[in-house]
């Protein structure tokens, strides 16, 4: 069939794709531990789904207004403030069917042909391909483990020509889990505002920090980064909510009408009783979410020493998030039984078909030297998957 050219340059998320795999693999009976999955193993908590459940009885169960009901806006504004020290109205709120859609949504309302959007990599799978979806073309920044997975203000600057529109930005960051302190921000928002550049800020994973400082969103530095500022955030991972799908983004109010047009075109209002949980979520009890930050801690503080013990592996710390990412391109060029492994996809296929174990290759985020695994999966498969992935390694040889 002929399909739109737009399609023709866009590859499925790869983070879905091998956890599909993985599931795939699963059902045909063979043991697999998957590290694909970018989802908490929690389950969402209790008075959240009770809170749908009420709704549902309640008989919410029609359209609502396309960019959300006024109830959770007012619940998100509130969140906004108390976390993040920032001051929004409702007609600056759109609530939408995940932080992914919200993403789709700024990238349709802001994007076209001609412009630029910087992406520092490593970045998260699906950013380069909406900008692409819009038209318009991403320009990826490499920052290195060296400077702490961190775009610098200086290479940021050096990115940007008269067609940047804006810069994506994700902290803490999937795949590396790096998170940016006061200083980095203020240098970025600097730059931003002398060249006027937009920032998407993703702060998805925002309650899953591990620093002894909290997370500052760029946007409450001042009132012109702020105005520059489109602050993403969602209810996924902080409250283990990813099948709900609702999302949320605060920032100007034209850009949000465009972006509730958009919506209003395509999906409607995110699922109506999604909200009233999205409601109880952002105003109850957060008791659960230090708990699973504890747990998410212990796994990553094992995961990271077992990784560095391994021969040729290094392995960043992660600030926040639940992903590791290490660098295994040490074996590139080792072969298994005639073989040759040459790059990230070639070793997560090895790992799958030989060890048994489901990880993302780095390339998908833009850094072919190594491989993401989520932690968010249970310490005993974290255990037994990280003694595949050595005794895979171990199998390798020269040549
Ligand atoms: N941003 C980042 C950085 C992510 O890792 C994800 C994946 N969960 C999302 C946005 C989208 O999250 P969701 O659509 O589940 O809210
Ligand atoms: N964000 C998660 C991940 O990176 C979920 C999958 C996706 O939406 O791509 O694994």
């Amino acid at each position: 069939m002929k399909l739109a050219k737009r399609v023709s340059n866009v590859k499925p998320s790869a983070t879905l794709e091998i956890t599909a795999r993985a599931a795939a693999m699963r059902a045909e009976g063979i043991d697999v531990i998957g590290f694909g999955a970018g989802e908490p193993d929690f389950d969402t908590p209790e008075h959240i789904k009770k809170a749908a459940i009420e709704a549902l009885k309640k008989g919410y169960t029609k359209y609502t207004p396309v960019s959300g009901i006024t109830s959770l806006k007012d619940a998100i504004i509130a969140k906004l403030q108390r976390d993040n020290r920032l001051t929004y109205n409702r007609e600056e709120i759109i609530v939408s069917c995940g932080a992914k859609h919200v993403l789709y949504n700024i990238a349709q309302a802001m994007f076209e042909e001609g412009m630029e959007v910087i992406i520092p990599a490593p970045y998260w799978v699906s950013y380069p391909e909406m900008v692409t979806l819009a038209g318009a073309a991403p320009v990826s920044v490499d920052t290195t483990e060296e400077e702490g997975f961190l775009l610098s203000a200086d290479k940021f600057e050096k990115a940007i020509t008269r067609r940047t529109r804006a810069l994506i930005l994700n902290y803490p960051s999937n795949p590396t889990g790096a998170t940016y302190d006061l200083d980095t921000l203020e240098d970025i928002a600097k730059v931003a505002v002398k060249h006027n550049i937009y920032i998407i800020s993703d702060e998805v994973y925002e309650k899953i920090l591990y620093t002894d400082f909290h997370h500052i969103s760029i946007a409450s530095l001042d009132e012109k980064i702020k105005e520059l500022t489109i602050v993403v955030n969602g209810f996924s991972k902080a409250y283990s909510m990813t099948g709900w799908r609702l999302g949320y983004a605060a920032g100007n109010k034209e850009l949000i009408s465009a972006m509730s047009n958009i919506q209003s075109q395509s999906t409607s209002n995110p699922t109506s009783f999604a909200q009233y949980g999205g409601i109880d979520a952002l105003n109850g009890s957060q008791d659960e979410i230090p708990k699973m930050r504890d747990e998410f801690k212990m796994r990553r503080d094992y995961i990271v020493r077992r990784l560095n013990m391994m021969k040729g592996v290094s392995c960043f710390n992660p600030a926040g998030a639940f992903y590791v990412f290490p660098k295994i391109s040490s074996y590139y060029g080792k072969s298994f039984k005639g073989h040759q492994i040459k790059n990230s996809l070639d070793m997560t296929e090895y790992f799958l078909r030989e060890g048994r174990v489901a990880v993302v290759p780095g390339v998908t985020f833009g850094a072919d030297d190594y491989l993401r695994l989520s932690y968010a999966i249970s310490m005993k498969n974290i255990e037994e998957g990280l003694n595949r992935i050595e005794e895979s390694l171990d199998k390798l040889s020269n040549g």
